[in-house]
């Protein structure tokens, strides 16, 4: 059957798309209310110096707590966010809590903050960044921030003179999942990352295609050259970690040295996490 929406105009009534939408206009909902109502949270996930196998810092993973819903991915709203206009302000409240708690972890460690592309697009990021270093006290140097190549694909003068001033502030840009984009390598060329992180289904893939193995031992060797330090993402075993390091990776994340967790629970020790891993 057809259902009028208005102004002559007909669409096709489909109970299943029908619930899909009002699954998403209640996610819109309940996204405006949860900032506000404090059901936001920071996990961390630990970055390892694989020489020295030690933690240099952690990644910064945003994690909702739906009232009814439990735990909701970032995959699922973040995307959500950035359609209706909340990136900015949850952006936000991420770089503030994400200084503010690293801010009393003991120095060097690190914290890295993902940045979507659309926050580029608001005049106040290297405001806000600023004001977050100030008023946590983190030294700028132990402050990261992750973007993706798709920053720099809706690429303009600004995008590139944001990137510029926030790293005036004394912090540091790494270039996220790196390789899954479509020209990477330009993209390397246009600014001077900090950091690359190598995506993660090069990982994955080690210890079964040939190719992901070439091209992991490229990324470093680029990273190398260009004086950039790669950190491989998603490392879930022992195999994957001893190729990347033959492959010459500085650092390696993933589940195998520990999933992310909320502030409270870290110990800032290595050995710490590899118990929880085991029982998992
Ligand atoms: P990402 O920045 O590439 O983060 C890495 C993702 O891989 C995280 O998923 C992490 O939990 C997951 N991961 C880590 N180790 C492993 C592993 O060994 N195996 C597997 N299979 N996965 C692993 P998560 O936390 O669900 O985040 C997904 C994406 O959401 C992030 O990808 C990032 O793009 C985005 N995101 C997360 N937090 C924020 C945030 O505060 N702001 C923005 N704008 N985006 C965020
Ligand atoms: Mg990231
Ligand atoms: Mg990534
Ligand atoms: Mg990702």
């Amino acid at each position: 059957r057809a259902k009028s929406v208005g102004r002559g105009t007909f669409r096709f009534f489909e109970p299943e798309m029908d619930a899909q939408l009002q699954a998403r206009r209640m996610l819109e909902v309940d996204l405006r209310k949860a900032l506000a109502n404090g059901e936001f949270e920071l996990f961390y996930q630990p970055q390892v110096d694989i020489r020295r196998k030690a933690i240099t810092g952690y990644e910064a993973l945003l994690r909702w707590r739906h009232p009814e819903r439990g735990i909701v991915s970032p995959a699922e709203f973040i995307p959500v966010a950035e359609d209706i206009g909340l990136i900015s302000p949850l952006g936000e409240w991420v770089v503030h809590e994400a200084c503010r708690e690293a801010s009393g972890w003991p120095a060097p460690l690190k914290v890295a903050v993902n940045l979507s592309p659309v926050q580029f697009r608001n005049r106040n990021l290297v405001q806000c960044v600023k004001q977050a270093l100030e008023e946590s006290g983190l030294c700028p140097s132990r402050l990261e921030l992750e973007i993706t190549e798709s920053v720099l694909l809706q690429d303009n003068d600004t995008t590139l003179a944001t990137l510029h001033q926030l790293r005036k502030l004394g912090l540091r840009i790494a270039m996220d999942d790196f390789g899954t984009g479509y020209s990477s390598l330009s993209y390397l060329r246009s600014f001077p990352f900090d950091k690359i992180k190598i995506d993660q289904s090069f990982v994955q893939g080690l210890s079964s295609r040939a190719d992901c193995l070439a091209i992991v031992q490229s990324i470093a060797g680029l990273g190398a050259s260009l004086g950039m330090s790669t950190v491989a993402e998603g490392v879930e075993t022992e195999d994957q970690l001893v190729q990347l390091r033959a492959a010459g990776c500085t650092e390696a994340q993933g589940y195998y040295f520990g999933r992310p967790r909320p502030a409270r629970d870290l110990t800032h020790s290595l050995e710490d996490f590899g118990p929880v891993r085991a029982a998992e």
